[in-house]
């Protein structure tokens, strides 16, 4: 029985394009482990969707002048058409603004109500009687109880990280007419996460293979004492709490968005005309429930979230959580608010997706913040993706077009250099794989650009086009052997650069799909002697000088200096 892997990615935010943040931190990492398991053929479901409630989509509808449904409409179908465009395949792409989403959402609050895990409490909030309304999470500024620092706003201070609640804030002021507001009474509901502080203690450790980012942000949090969360709102966009005398209180988002993916699995199953497939994965202890996503949703992802999870009682809890840390852009802090940032539909605008993916992959934030410079990704595109893989490809297909009339050359005998090359690749096979296993991308891409390089170094050392001369039958085996390999780095290089995979299956002209292979297979990858080859085409384009420097130029006149 294959292994039953339900692997998710973060939920992006519905009030702006992706960036190249998102795509390091978590859909790049998610979907090359995931294009890895399909390829090994396990049974793996890949869920994500768009985050669409919360105040931050709210604040801009409001200065837009158009609705909140508006907004998570425009950026949820800019944000799907960018995933398709970069290759990153989910099994469903979801939104929470879905009526299936607010039903399953609803019931695990109740459910949790009914358990006795959410508490009915009064508190004082600020209400702003200009705008005539309380005022939730970011619509209220002010100085930060525990840094100081001034402008925190009221879900979070982004100067010492801390998770806030409004009435924490010192010298408040609302965010939209900049009044000070009063306090008022309104009721809220609680979850009790206090009460899961021992149960989350003990799950995390039995899972010392965790990463290092995980485990110790939870220690912290740990260390202070969880304490009980309000997961209710005063605004009139989410989900509306199922509870009498509840009118114009939603769920917090940050309750509802990570039921988002049990809502789109289930969406998924329906799809699929099998809606109890869900199920499946999510009852299922047997299950490994593998969350990607970056440093900033450790806290919800480890600690809320499995409590709830905990509480409901019927799901299972996640087995992996790889984040990644942040990516930097030359050299600072990204920051959408100054438009420091590189953004991915103008970034496809120019270049195609693959030599991005192998960048991230092979540059990923994994233990440390990486940083994305346009100078060091156009080098690796140039020195590795066209010198050393894309050379490889094109200089020993133009040779076999010349002289052995475009069709897989016959083999002989092999000598050992042949053989080393052929248990390079099974070997290399592996390793990949097990990196993948481990979330070690960045590994993962150099041990592939190895493995081209080792068949560059076979092809000069073995010299065919001497043989030629010489030894026609023997620089037959030495470009068969090649040949082998190119099938192989054609399944391999899938998780990383699907569209160039792809294209080099099809130049081989090599029987079925490249994504149809099995990873354990590759070894075994043989191309038919006096089989003919596709038409050859440049897998990898050199990027220019100019076009680099028109991206940076671009960069540094829209960044609004602060
Ligand atoms: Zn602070
Ligand atoms: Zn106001």
């Amino acid at each position: 029985m294959p292994e039953k892997i339900l692997v998710t990615a973060a939920l992006p935010y519905a009030n702006g394009p992706l960036h190249l943040g998102h795509l390091a931190g978590a859909y790049i990492p998610a979907d090359v482990y995931v294009r890895y398991q399909r390829l090994k053929g396990s049974d793996i479901v890949f869920i994500c969707g768009s985050d669409e409630h919360g105040v931050p989509i709210t604040i801009r509808a409001d200065k837009e002048k158009i609705t909140p449904q508006e907004i998570v409409d425009r950026y949820h179908s800019m944000m799907k058409d960018s995933f398709r465009r970069l290759g990153i395949v989910f099994d469903n792409y979801s939104r929470t603004s879905l009526p299936l989403h607010h039903k399953i959402s609803q019931g695990i609050f109740l459910k949790l109500y009914e358990k006795g895990l959410i508490r009915e409490q009064t508190i004082n909030q600020y209400f702003c009687t200009t705008c005539n309304r309380f005022l939730p999470d970011r619509y209220i500024e002010g100085e930060c109880p525990y840094c100081h620092r001034k402008g925190a706003r009221g879900d979070q201070c982004e100067s010492c990280g801390r998770w806030l609640e409004p009435d924490q804030l010192l010298e408040a002021r609302c965010k939209i007419c900049g009044s000070m507001p009063e306090k008022r009474a309104t009721t809220h509901w609680y979850f009790r996460l206090s009460e899961f502080q021992k149960p989350l203690e003990e799950w995390q450790a039995s899972k010392p293979q965790w990463k290092s980012n995980v485990r110790e942000f939870s220690a912290g949090w740990f260390s202070e004492g969880l304490t009980d969360r309000a997961i209710t709102r005063d605004i009139d966009w989410g989900i509306p709490v199922p509870l009498e005398g509840a009118t114009g209180k939603v769920l917090y988002v940050w309750f509802d968005a990570p039921i988002g993916y049990i809502s789109s699995t289930v969406e998924w199953a329906q799809k699929l005309n099998q809606p109890e497939r869900w199920r499946d994965y999510w009852c299922n202890p047997e299950t490994r429930l593998i969350h990607f996503i970056g440093k900033d949703n450790i806290v919800f992802h480890a600690i809320v979230w499995p409590a709830v999870l905990m509480a409901h009682g019927e799901f299972t809890l996640p087995s992996e959580i790889p984040a990644n840390e942040f990516l930097n852009i030359e050299g600072q802090k990204l920051s959408t608010s100054r438009n420091w940032a590189v953004w991915v539909d103008e970034y496809l605008q120019s270049f195609p997706p693959d030599p991005l993916r192998y960048y991230l992959a092979a540059n990923a934030p994994e233990n440390k913040d990486a940083d994305f410079v346009w100078k060091d990704f156009q080098t690796r595109n140039n020195s590795e993706l066209a010198d050393v893989l894309g050379n490889l490809v094109n200089r020993s297909l133009a040779f076999i077009e010349k002289n052995f009339k475009a069709k897989v050359p016959p083999v002989g005998e092999l000598l050992p250099e042949d053989r080393a090359l052929l248990a390079t690749i099974a070997s290399s096979t592996e390793r990949i794989g097990k990196s993948l296993e481990e979330f070690q991308v960045r590994r993962a891409a150099g041990e592939l650009m190895d493995l081209a390089r080792a068949g560059n170094k076979y092809f000069n050392d073995s010299a065919p086009w001497k043989a030629l001369k010489t030894n026609p039958a023997r620089s037959a085996t030495i470009l068969n052997t090649i040949l082998q390999l190119q099938a192989a780095l054609a399944v391999l290089m899938d998780p990383f650069l699907p569209f160039s995979a792809e294209a080099l299956w099809k130049m081989l002209n090599a029987p079925g799909k490249h994504s149809s292979q099995r990873w354990y297979e590759v070894p075994n990858l043989r191309l038919a002697e006096g089989q003919p080859l596709g038409t050859k085409e440049i897998l990898f384009h050199k990027i220019e000088d100019p076009a680099v420097q028109q991206e940076i130029a671009k960069l540094r006149k829209v960044a609004i200096s602060g």
